[in-house]
Parts: C-alpha cells; structure tokens; sequence
C-alpha cells in the first residue's frame, strides 16, 4: 500500500498551485464574481500550459493522464477561487462522454479543441422537471430519415451560453417498456438553427462559470451525432456520473483548504482580549477539526479517483467521497467565516466568496440524497 504521490502527480499538482496563485488574482476573480463573467483569457492560458482535460488522451490531443491527476489540479484551483476555478477546469464538461462511449470519429472531431483552448463542451439533462429522477427528462429526439430533430427544454447547464457542443440527453425510445431504455445521448452544436440559451444570472456562488437555460425548436442534427448507442443513453448516464463526480470532490476539498488557510491566516494576527484568537483553545479546536475533515474527505476521493483510473468503478465509494467532502466543503467555509466574525460576512475577505460557493458541491451531479441512495442501495442489497 502507497499513499504517496508520483512525481509526476507532485508535478502537475505544483504547476497547478503556481498557476492559480499568479494568475487568479483578487482583482480578476472579485470582478468575475460581481460582473459574472468567464474568464476566458485566463482558460486558454491554462489550456496553453496543459491543465485543461489532463484526463483526456494523447491521441485526441489531451495529456493522457488520470483522473486523479485532473482532481489534484481541480483541487489546486478551487483552492484559490471556486469560481475562476470552475469556469476554467470545467470547459471539457462532457468530454468524459466522448472518451467512454463515442466512437473514433467523435473523439477526434471533438475533443482536441477542447483541449487546445479553441472549444467549450457542456452536458444536459436536467430539466424543469427532471433533476434527481432523470428518468423524467421529456425533451424529445425523433429520427427522420438520417436526422435526429430535437424538441425541449434544459435548464441550470454549466456552460450553456457559451458552448460550441453540448451532449444532450434525450427521448427517443419512448416506446421502451422500460423507463431506463427510453433516452440516448445527441451531441448538439450550440451554433444549429432552432437551438437558443439564456444565461442564468444571480446565483448564489460560482459566478464566474457560466450557466444556462437551453431551448430546443426543431434542432436539426445529423444520426452520426448519437453519442454511444441508441436506448442506451440512461446507463451510460451511471457510468459518466462514476466519473464526472470526482471532478466535484476534488472541487470541495479545494474548497475547504482555502477555506481552512483563510482562516489559519486570520486567527493568527487577529487580536482579542490582547492575544492573537489561534491562542484560545477553542479556536484551535475548530482549527484541527476543519484540517482532520480535510484529510479524510481527500484521502477518501483520491482512494476513488486512483481506484477509477484503474479501471475499476465502485459507484458507492465515490458517492461517499462526494457526499462527504460536499458536507465538509459546508462545514469549514462556515466555521472558517465564523472565525472571521463580522469581516467574513461583509466581502472584504475572499472567505465571503467561499462561503457561498461551498452550497453547490452538495447539489450538482447528485445531490447528497442522492449520493446517500447509491450508498445504502450497495451496502443493504
Ligand atoms: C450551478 C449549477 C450548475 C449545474 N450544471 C448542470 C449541468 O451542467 N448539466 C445538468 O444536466 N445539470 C446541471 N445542474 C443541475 C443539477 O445537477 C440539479 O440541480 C441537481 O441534480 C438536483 O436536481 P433538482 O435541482 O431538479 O432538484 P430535485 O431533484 O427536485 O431535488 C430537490 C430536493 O429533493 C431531494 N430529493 C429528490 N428526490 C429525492 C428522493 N427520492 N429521496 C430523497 N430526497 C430526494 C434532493 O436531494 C433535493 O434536496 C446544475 C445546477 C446548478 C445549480
């Protein structure tokens, strides 16, 4: 057994660290969050050093790297800022589609400019009502000749307004008996006639990554752009899920070390009753306490990422390590605020920021309820 990192995973981690530290600076990412904007010179930078889609293979232009080795850059970027971290790391939304089930074709057509910072990809299921019950998406495929023509609604779609691709689920067994062989994945081109997006504005945190609704009329895309195979669509959905959800992990636990070194720097130069707060033992307490969370959440979804990247999947373990390091996201942005007192609620330290952020890490790709579902479906079956 080997908890140690490669040297070449202390690498990319190190390069990751450096990045975001010179280049999220507190000006870009304050006026990300306010204007909510992407930053988008700041994402072909980073695609220009390779730290976009490291998981994405060779052959398609990517570093061919893990899982585990785009966690620990994730992790490094949301450390500085959740947003700017997002916005940047989450372009490739849906290229861990292509890679797992399309065909030597799409990956070629597809993935390179996403690694080479000349692409966006998005992924869309959820629906007004179709969030954690997936088996209620409506938006419909019909084939028509050698055609899909697509009619729907998408809505909360990180990337929405401002992709190239999207991969969307939907409708085109509606016949199927059973609900799970009803849907099939159809990459759609944001630039087809009848497609429109409207971004989605105020949300609470992650301001900087864009989200939006998407509106299908009649969007007309070639039968070559079925993603994986047709009816096929729900269970390929689990598999991706098993993936994408690492990237979430990695995302909480940056999160929560930024969170935790805020608060590290906070305790320790101010002031009160005449001694610095890291001096009273409550403090110190809360100080363990966030770190010891830390720890476990990361040891947890690198044992995941690591377990993936070995082409094994067990689906109850990464929901464990997503459901956990989402709660210890919550926990230490909120006690890490509470250490900052009136300063941490007012904006004037990035703590505010985090703060708000920390919420979505238990929302998308699964709530924690839903994660909790996999979880006792394993252990009581
Ligand atoms: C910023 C942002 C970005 C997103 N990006 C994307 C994206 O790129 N692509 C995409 O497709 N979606 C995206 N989503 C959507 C996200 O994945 C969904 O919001 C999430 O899956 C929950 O679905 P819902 O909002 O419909 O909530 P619901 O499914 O309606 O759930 C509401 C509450 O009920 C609970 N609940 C539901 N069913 C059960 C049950 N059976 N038992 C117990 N509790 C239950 C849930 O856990 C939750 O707490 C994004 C959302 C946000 C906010």
């Amino acid at each position: 057994m080997d908890f140690a990192l490669s040297y070449e995973q202390k690498a990319i981690k190190a390069t990751a660290k450096k990045f975001a530290e010179t280049e999220f600076t507190k000006e870009i990412v304050q006026e990300c969050d306010r204007k909510e904007l992407f930053p988008r010179d700041l994402w072909r930078k980073a695609c220009e050093v390779g730290l976009v889609g490291v998981f994405i293979p060779e052959a398609y232009g990517g570093p061919g790297l893990g899982y585990l080795e785009d966690c620990l850059v994730n992790e490094e970027f949301w450390r500085v800022d959740p947003g700017v971290g997002k916005a940047c790391q989450t372009t490739v939304f849906g290229s861990e589609m292509l890679i797992l089930f399309g065909s030597e074709e799409q990956k070629k057509k597809w993935l390179p400019p996403l690694v080479q910072g000349e692409a966006i990809s998005g992924t869309a299921i959820t629906e007004p009502d179709a969030g954690t019950d997936v088996t209620s998406v409506r938006t419909k495929a019909v084939r028509d000749g050698d055609e899909y023509v697509i009619n729907g609604n998408k809505i909360f779609i990180t990337n929405g307004t401002i992709a190239n691709y999207i991969d969307v689920l939907c409708k085109t067994n509606p016949e199927a008996e059973s609900r799970h062989a009803q849907f099939s994945f159809i990459m759609v081109e944001t630039d087809r006639e009848g497609f429109e997006a409207k971004k989605l504005r105020n949300k609470l945190g992650i301001r900087a990554s864009d989200t939006g609704d998407l509106y299908f009329t009649d969007v007309r895309v070639p039968k070559e752009n079925l993603i994986g195979t047709e009816a096929g669509g729900f269970k390929q959905f689990m598999f991706f899920l098993n993936h994408t959800r690492l990237h979430i992990c990695a995302e909480a636990v940056g999160l929560a070390q930024g969170a935790l070194d805020q608060a590290i720097k906070f305790v320790q130069t101010r002031q009160s009753f005449g001694k610095p707060l890291a001096s009273f033992q409550v403090t110190e307490f809360k100080i363990a306490e966030m770190a010891t969370r830390i720890e476990a959440s990361r040891t947890l979804y690198q044992k995941a990422a690591w377990t993936v990247d070995r082409g094994k999947v067990e689906p109850h373990i990464i929901s464990m390590a997503k459901w956990f390091a989402g709660e210890t996201a919550m926990k230490v942005a909120e006690e890490s605020l509470q250490l900052h007192g009136g300063y941490g609620f007012v904006g004037e330290y990035d703590i505010e920021r985090f703060y708000r952020a920390a919420k979505i890490v238990e929302i998308y790709e699964g709530t924690k309820e839903a994660q909790k579902m996999v979880i006792a479906k394993r252990i009581l079956k």
